[in-house]
């Protein structure tokens, strides 16, 4: 029997080379994936860099639907940023592209590769902003006011890759 398909939410990030193009791209290849329907894209986010260096962010998070197991799912993410050309060479360095699980389905899991919901999600702008665009029941006007002092805006170019 096929598996049923579960609603994800994963964040994109990016801020290094050409951060919006590199953004469209990753919602095309997350659509590409097999496996992963992208149900939903947020604006694109411009943000300072928090815990990190260099130019600004430009952030989204996507709905999608799946049908693979969580950890597969992340692995799949983790390709995408390698093919991105993502170099770790310190903690917190500028990346090229950073995508992580927000949410899969109900899920609690806290394995050592994959903590979901994402441990950091509900003290960062740049996650609770876009994923209140696209799942509003999700995030309460408090969630929004405890990170309101973070600087977060619209991108110039904001309209998401067409999926
Ligand atoms: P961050 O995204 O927190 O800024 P990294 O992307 O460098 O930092 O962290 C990646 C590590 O976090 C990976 O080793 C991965 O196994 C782990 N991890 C744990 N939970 C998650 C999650 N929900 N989404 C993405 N990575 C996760
Ligand atoms: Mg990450």
């Amino acid at each position: 029997m096929d598996r049923a398909e579960v609603t994800a939410w994963v964040a994109l990030g990016a801020n290094l080379g050409d951060a919006v193009q590199t953004l469209r791209e990753a919602i095309t290849v997350l659509a590409d994936l097999p496996g992963v329907r992208v149900v939903k894209a947020s604006s694109l986010y411009r943000t300072a860099p928090i815990e990190s260096s260099g130019p600004d962010y430009i952030n989204a998070v996507a709905e999608v639907a799946t049908t693979l197991t969580a950890p597969d799912l992340l692995s799949a993410l983790q390709d995408i940023e390698q093919d991105f050309g993502r170099e770790r060479p310190y903690h917190n360095a500028p990346r090229t592209l950073d995508l992580d699980l927000l949410l899969y389905g109900g899920a609690s899991i806290d394995s050592r590769a994959l903590t979901v919901p994402h441990p950091r999600m509900w003290s960062r702008a740049f996650v609770l902003v876009p994923l209140a665009e696209i799942a509003p029941a999700l995030v309460s006007e408090a969630d929004l006011a405890a990170v309101q002092e973070q600087g977060i805006a619209r991108s110039d170019d904001s309209s998401p890759a067409q999926t």
